[in-house]
């Protein structure tokens, strides 16, 4: 008989041709791009490491989670002593690290934020934030922008325009989008050619209201938009935003899935906005490369719907394991200041990138707060013409020098670098990622 660990040593020394015919024969496909043509072997820190020993650079943290690098230490013990103590249990029973971790996240809060549910993925408490919604409301119909990501899942996927929303049959109904207020593209100019964002605002809203049912229950927003092309909305945005909200007895609802927990230079991207939303949710780097994601609200929406039976009793609720890491990762962030360091090293990132813009041409806009940060190519300049296949070119280029970057990898938002490597960085490994993207940048102007 074949024992687990005589199938782990043979499917380990597989050679790389097998592994890819076992994977064409045994992997459903999802995403657009197809897979990376490399085997990762390993990951630590801010590196990864390929089936032939080469390092990479990981520039986008794993999926935009990996927020303290690959397997650091404390998340590691987190995990081995809650494996082996206490991982899962029945989704009405209570645990110390769910408790802890509610606390802990509302210290880094401003209020009324307090009252947190802790679940696995960002999509799911997308999914739980829009049902309290609806239930608080007693309505039904959601806005978001017209680049937005909320997710896979039902209600979350229905609220996301930045990707086909075709082939899937009906979406919940009830989904309305204003303008991505996009300060490098703007449709809406005053006089002088400025981005009008008010008027894009009111003439939004507007629409909304002309196609609303009369049942708005909430807005929900990326408050720097990841997926739909790292785009930051004006100063003073949200405030407006917010006001639009109020006005029609909507909620708001802050995704800060890409740009919570200290990434963007603050605790939370709402800040540099100075708007307080009445339910956030965060996920990606709450794990810090684990599935960990939380809804937080008011006392006053936590009670309303609590009195209206709210229901969201997942496998995953509450699990002490996955609250023991969130645990370990808002207490570390904490302790070694990674907003400051964001800050820091997100100044260094942009000089460096404003450095390499002044040398290429084609780098048409750097955008983006702290290690969150965006770079859009154009075939020119004056036209702003996006360079997709360019943008194609040289993130093949950086992967074959050595770097991971651009997170949405898909043709047609392809000329959009993404960048949001680990806070754990270090200068020199930030500057050599510099380097290969500007080696990259000139080796793709041969080939695109
Ligand atoms: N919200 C935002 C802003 C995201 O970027 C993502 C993931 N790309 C999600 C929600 C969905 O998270 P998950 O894939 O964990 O469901």
């Amino acid at each position: 008989m074949t024992t687990v660990s005589d199938a782990r040593q043979a499917e380990s020394s597989r050679s790389t041709e097998e592994f890819w015919n076992l994977a064409r024969r045994h992997l459903i496909r999802y995403g657009p791009a197809g897979f990376i043509p490399s085997i990762i072997e390993r990951a630590e820190g801010c590196l990864l490491y390929d089936e032939n020993g080469r390092a990479i650079l990981d520039f986008t943290s794993g999926q935009m989670s990996s927020l303290l690098g690959h397997s650091y230490p404390a998340v590691v013990e987190t995990v081995s002593r809650s494996i082996a103590t206490l991982d899962h249990l029945f989704s009405g029973m209570l645990s110390r690290p769910v408790v802890d971790l509610a606390e802990a996240l509302s210290h880094t809060l401003p209020a009324p934020l307090r009252k947190a549910m802790i679940l696995s993925t960002g999509g799911e408490s997308n999914e739980a934030a829009i049902k309290m919604a609806k239930l608080y409301t007693q309505k039904h119909e959601i806005v978001s922008f017209d680049q937005s990501y909320h997710g896979s899942t039902h209600a979350a996927g229905a609220a996301t325009y930045s990707l086909s929303r075709k082939g899937y049959g009906p979406l919940a109904p009830g989904n309305l989008i204003i303008p991505t207020p996009n300060p490098y593209r703007p449709v809406f100019r005053d006089g002088t050619g400025a981005h009008d964002w008010r008027a894009e605002l009111d003439f939004g809203f507007a629409m909304v209201d002309r196609q609303s049912v009369g049942s708005l229950a909430a807005f929900i927003a990326e408050p720097i938009l990841g997926t739909g092309g790292l785009i930051a909305p004006p100063d003073g945005y949200f405030a407006a935003l917010r006001e639009k909200c109020d006005e029609r007895g909507m909620l708001l609802i802050l995704d800060e899935a890409q740009t919570g927990l200290c990434r963007t230079g603050n605790w939370y991207a709402f800040q540099h906005q100075g708007v307080v939303p009445d339910i956030l949710t965060i996920s990606k780097t709450l794990g810090a490369g684990l599935p960990v994601s939380a809804v937080i609200t008011s006392d006053e929406i936590e009670a309303t719907c609590s009195d209206r039976r709210f229901m969201f009793t997942t496998t995953h609720v509450s699990d002490p394991l996955a609250a023991a890491v969130g645990v370990t990762v808002v207490r570390t962030l904490e302790e070694r200041q990674f907003d400051a360091v964001a800050r820091r090293l997100g100044e260094r990132l942009r000089a460096g990138l404003l450095d390499l813009q002044s040398r290429h041409e084609r780098i048409g806009d750097v955008r983006g707060r702290g290690l969150f940060q965006g770079v859009e190519l154009v075939m020119d300049r004056e036209t702003k013409e996006p360079a997709d296949d360019y943008g194609t070119a040289v993130t093949a280029a950086c992967f074959e020098l050595g770097l991971h970057l651009n997170i949405a990898q898909m043709p047609g938002v392809n000329s959009i670098l993404r960048i949001a490597p680990p806070l754990t960085i270090s200068d020199d490994a930030l500057d050599s990622g510099l380097a290969i993207l500007d080696d990259a940048l000139a080796v793709a102007r041969k080939r695109a």
